[in-house]
Protein backbone atom coordinates (compact mmCIF):
# COMPACT_ATOMS: atom_id res chain seq x y z
CA UNK A 1 0.00 0.00 0.00
CA UNK A 2 1.24 3.60 -0.62
CA UNK A 3 2.05 5.76 1.93
CA UNK A 4 -0.56 8.50 2.91
CA UNK A 5 0.37 11.54 1.27
CA UNK A 6 1.97 14.26 3.78
CA UNK A 7 3.00 17.24 1.55
CA UNK A 8 0.46 19.22 0.17
CA UNK A 9 1.68 22.50 -1.71
CA UNK A 10 -0.81 24.77 -3.67
CA UNK A 11 1.59 27.15 -6.05
CA UNK A 12 0.20 30.75 -5.37
CA UNK A 13 2.64 31.63 -8.01
CA UNK A 14 5.91 30.35 -10.38
CA UNK A 15 7.25 33.16 -11.77
CA UNK A 16 10.29 34.96 -11.16
CA UNK A 17 10.52 38.82 -10.53
CA UNK A 18 9.95 40.22 -14.34
CA UNK A 19 6.55 37.12 -14.71
CA UNK A 20 6.32 37.07 -17.92
CA UNK A 21 3.05 36.30 -17.22
CA UNK A 22 3.35 34.00 -14.49
CA UNK A 23 2.20 35.04 -11.43
CA UNK A 24 4.93 35.72 -8.88
CA UNK A 25 6.50 32.81 -6.93
CA UNK A 26 4.93 31.81 -3.36
CA UNK A 27 3.57 28.54 -2.30
CA UNK A 28 1.08 27.60 0.61
CA UNK A 29 2.17 24.69 1.91
CA UNK A 30 -0.71 21.94 3.98
CA UNK A 31 -2.70 24.61 3.89
CA UNK A 32 -1.32 26.62 7.25
CA UNK A 33 2.72 27.59 5.71
CA UNK A 34 2.94 30.38 3.42
CA UNK A 35 6.05 30.44 1.56
CA UNK A 36 6.93 33.99 0.92
CA UNK A 37 3.88 36.37 0.25
CA UNK A 38 4.08 37.59 -3.29
CA UNK A 39 1.89 40.87 -4.44
CA UNK A 40 -1.07 38.04 -5.31
CA UNK A 41 -1.01 36.17 -2.15
CA UNK A 42 -3.74 37.32 -0.46
CA UNK A 43 -6.45 36.99 -3.61
CA UNK A 44 -4.82 33.33 -4.26
CA UNK A 45 -5.40 32.14 -0.77
CA UNK A 46 -9.41 33.58 -1.45
CA UNK A 47 -9.38 31.46 -4.64
CA UNK A 48 -8.07 28.23 -3.20
CA UNK A 49 -11.05 28.47 -0.44
CA UNK A 50 -8.26 29.84 2.29
CA UNK A 51 -7.65 32.64 4.23
CA UNK A 52 -4.74 34.35 6.46
CA UNK A 53 -7.05 32.65 9.16
CA UNK A 54 -5.76 29.57 7.95
CA UNK A 55 -2.06 30.48 7.87
CA UNK A 56 0.01 29.86 10.83
CA UNK A 57 3.53 30.66 9.73
CA UNK A 58 4.61 33.16 7.06
CA UNK A 59 8.06 32.13 6.14
CA UNK A 60 9.68 35.24 3.90
CA UNK A 61 12.91 34.30 2.11
CA UNK A 62 13.94 38.01 1.81
CA UNK A 63 12.68 41.36 1.22
CA UNK A 64 12.53 41.65 -2.65
CA UNK A 65 9.02 42.58 -3.97
CA UNK A 66 8.39 39.90 -5.97
CA UNK A 67 8.19 38.16 -2.22
CA UNK A 68 7.39 40.11 0.35
CA UNK A 69 4.74 42.54 -1.87
CA UNK A 70 1.60 40.98 -0.67
CA UNK A 71 2.29 41.13 2.83
CA UNK A 72 0.73 44.67 3.79
CA UNK A 73 -2.69 43.22 2.38
CA UNK A 74 -1.77 40.31 4.26
CA UNK A 75 -2.11 42.09 7.43
CA UNK A 76 -4.71 44.25 6.77
CA UNK A 77 -7.09 41.24 6.16
CA UNK A 78 -5.41 39.51 9.18
CA UNK A 79 -5.76 41.92 11.56
CA UNK A 80 -9.28 43.64 9.67
CA UNK A 81 -10.97 40.32 9.21
CA UNK A 82 -9.76 37.59 11.40
CA UNK A 83 -8.27 39.77 14.04
CA UNK A 84 -10.00 38.58 16.83
CA UNK A 85 -8.35 34.41 16.20
CA UNK A 86 -7.28 32.67 19.52
CA UNK A 87 -3.57 32.81 18.13
CA UNK A 88 -0.80 35.04 16.75
CA UNK A 89 0.46 34.56 13.38
CA UNK A 90 4.47 34.37 13.02
CA UNK A 91 6.24 35.91 10.10
CA UNK A 92 9.80 34.97 9.86
CA UNK A 93 12.91 36.38 7.57
CA UNK A 94 16.22 37.36 7.68
CA UNK A 95 17.43 39.95 10.01
CA UNK A 96 15.68 43.00 9.23
CA UNK A 97 12.78 41.93 7.76
CA UNK A 98 10.46 43.47 10.04
CA UNK A 99 11.90 46.72 9.72
CA UNK A 100 11.90 46.22 5.64
CA UNK A 101 8.06 45.29 6.32
CA UNK A 102 7.43 48.58 7.61
CA UNK A 103 9.30 50.18 5.65
CA UNK A 104 6.96 48.83 2.28
CA UNK A 105 3.08 49.51 4.60
CA UNK A 106 4.18 52.79 5.92
CA UNK A 107 4.17 54.93 8.73
CA UNK A 108 0.83 55.17 8.36
CA UNK A 109 -0.26 52.11 9.66
CA UNK A 110 -1.18 50.56 13.22
CA UNK A 111 -0.77 47.02 11.13
CA UNK A 112 3.04 46.21 12.04
CA UNK A 113 4.07 47.34 15.24
CA UNK A 114 6.91 44.88 16.75
CA UNK A 115 5.14 44.70 20.15
CA UNK A 116 1.73 43.71 18.81
CA UNK A 117 0.59 40.49 20.34
CA UNK A 118 -1.31 39.19 17.36
CA UNK A 119 1.81 39.02 15.38
CA UNK A 120 5.21 37.07 16.21
CA UNK A 121 8.29 38.31 14.21
CA UNK A 122 11.09 36.28 14.00
CA UNK A 123 14.50 37.31 12.58
CA UNK A 124 17.56 35.21 12.23
CA UNK A 125 20.60 34.72 9.89
CA UNK A 126 20.64 31.21 9.04
CA UNK A 127 21.40 28.19 11.46
CA UNK A 128 18.56 28.95 13.35
CA UNK A 129 15.83 26.71 14.60
CA UNK A 130 12.51 27.41 15.76
CA UNK A 131 9.19 26.01 16.64
CA UNK A 132 5.72 27.02 15.77
CA UNK A 133 2.25 25.98 16.14
CA UNK A 134 3.61 21.93 15.60
CA UNK A 135 6.14 23.00 12.74
CA UNK A 136 9.89 22.90 13.22
CA UNK A 137 12.01 24.79 11.22
CA UNK A 138 14.99 25.56 10.14
CA UNK A 139 16.89 28.49 8.44
CA UNK A 140 19.92 28.15 6.01
CA UNK A 141 21.30 30.99 4.34
CA UNK A 142 21.41 31.44 0.55
CA UNK A 143 23.45 33.37 -1.24
CA UNK A 144 21.71 36.53 -2.98
CA UNK A 145 21.84 40.05 -3.69
CA UNK A 146 20.77 40.66 0.14
CA UNK A 147 20.56 38.48 2.38
CA UNK A 148 17.96 35.57 2.04
CA UNK A 149 17.03 32.48 4.52
CA UNK A 150 16.12 28.95 2.88
CA UNK A 151 13.93 26.87 4.85
CA UNK A 152 13.91 23.31 6.28
CA UNK A 153 9.97 22.88 7.30
CA UNK A 154 9.35 19.78 9.51
CA UNK A 155 5.74 19.44 9.15
CA UNK A 156 3.45 16.74 9.58
CA UNK A 157 6.13 13.89 9.52
CA UNK A 158 7.52 15.03 6.10
CA UNK A 159 10.17 17.89 5.42
CA UNK A 160 9.95 19.99 2.76
CA UNK A 161 12.91 22.31 1.87
CA UNK A 162 12.67 25.90 0.21
CA UNK A 163 15.29 28.32 -1.40
CA UNK A 164 13.92 31.44 -1.49
CA UNK A 165 16.47 33.04 -4.14
CA UNK A 166 19.67 32.27 -4.55
CA UNK A 167 22.52 30.98 -6.86
CA UNK A 168 23.67 27.82 -6.65
CA UNK A 169 26.15 26.50 -4.00
CA UNK A 170 26.69 23.90 -1.68
CA UNK A 171 24.33 25.56 0.54
CA UNK A 172 21.62 23.89 -1.55
CA UNK A 173 23.05 20.16 -0.56
CA UNK A 174 22.71 21.12 2.80
CA UNK A 175 18.91 22.90 2.68
CA UNK A 176 17.79 19.62 0.69
CA UNK A 177 20.03 17.20 2.76
CA UNK A 178 16.95 14.22 3.40
CA UNK A 179 14.17 16.31 2.72
CA UNK A 180 11.10 15.21 0.62
CA UNK A 181 10.85 18.15 -1.70
CA UNK A 182 13.11 20.75 -2.95
CA UNK A 183 11.31 24.20 -3.99
CA UNK A 184 14.46 25.45 -5.95
CA UNK A 185 14.23 28.85 -7.56
CA UNK A 186 15.44 29.36 -11.28
CA UNK A 187 15.88 33.06 -11.76
CA UNK A 188 18.36 33.03 -14.26
CA UNK A 189 20.35 36.25 -14.91
CA UNK A 190 23.52 35.79 -14.03
CA UNK A 191 26.21 34.34 -11.58
CA UNK A 192 25.82 35.13 -8.08
CA UNK A 193 21.95 35.80 -7.78
CA UNK A 194 20.23 32.56 -9.22
CA UNK A 195 20.56 29.54 -10.74
CA UNK A 196 20.01 28.89 -14.10
CA UNK A 197 18.77 25.36 -15.86
CA UNK A 198 21.82 23.94 -16.10
CA UNK A 199 22.32 24.46 -12.38
CA UNK A 200 18.70 23.03 -11.34
CA UNK A 201 19.44 19.73 -13.51
CA UNK A 202 22.54 19.47 -11.44
CA UNK A 203 20.87 19.56 -8.42
CA UNK A 204 18.58 17.18 -9.31
CA UNK A 205 21.43 14.99 -10.41
CA UNK A 206 22.76 15.22 -7.36
CA UNK A 207 20.10 14.55 -4.89
CA UNK A 208 18.86 11.05 -3.90
CA UNK A 209 15.47 10.36 -5.98
CA UNK A 210 13.87 9.88 -2.26
CA UNK A 211 14.10 13.74 -2.74
CA UNK A 212 11.50 15.75 -4.99
CA UNK A 213 12.14 18.70 -6.68
CA UNK A 214 10.22 21.17 -7.35
CA UNK A 215 11.41 24.16 -9.99
CA UNK A 216 9.98 27.69 -9.47
CA UNK A 217 10.49 31.64 -9.66
CA UNK A 218 12.00 31.05 -13.62
CA UNK A 219 11.28 32.58 -16.70
CA UNK A 220 8.26 30.51 -18.95
CA UNK A 221 9.38 32.20 -21.82
CA UNK A 222 13.05 30.59 -21.83
CA UNK A 223 12.20 27.12 -20.66
CA UNK A 224 15.15 25.15 -22.62
CA UNK A 225 14.19 21.57 -24.31
CA UNK A 226 14.94 19.79 -20.84
CA UNK A 227 15.77 16.08 -20.71
CA UNK A 228 13.27 13.49 -19.02
CA UNK A 229 14.03 13.56 -15.33
CA UNK A 230 12.59 11.64 -12.71
CA UNK A 231 11.19 13.85 -9.73
CA UNK A 232 11.88 16.55 -11.53
CA UNK A 233 9.01 19.24 -12.39
CA UNK A 234 8.44 22.54 -13.52
CA UNK A 235 6.14 24.44 -11.03
CA UNK A 236 2.96 25.94 -12.71
CA UNK A 237 0.21 28.62 -11.39
CA UNK A 238 -2.28 27.38 -9.11
CA UNK A 239 -1.34 23.48 -9.40
CA UNK A 240 -1.18 21.18 -6.51
CA UNK A 241 1.55 18.85 -5.61
CA UNK A 242 0.98 16.01 -3.26
CA UNK A 243 3.95 13.91 -1.70
ZN1 LIG B 1 12.69 36.73 -6.61
ZN1 LIG C 1 15.46 38.23 -4.97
Amino acid sequence: MAAARRIRLDCLGSGFAFSSGRYWNGWLLNGRVLLDCPPQALPHLYRLGRSPADIDLVLLSHEHGDHIGGVDLFLLDAVHRHGERDRPWAIAGPTGIFERVRTVVGDHSHRVLRDDPRFAWIEDDGGARFEWAGVVVETVRMQHAVPDNGYRIHIDGAVVAYTGDTAPGPHIAELAEGADVLIVECGGGGPGLHCDWDDVIAIRHALPASTKVLVTHYDPLSVPPLPPLAGFTLAEDFAVYEY
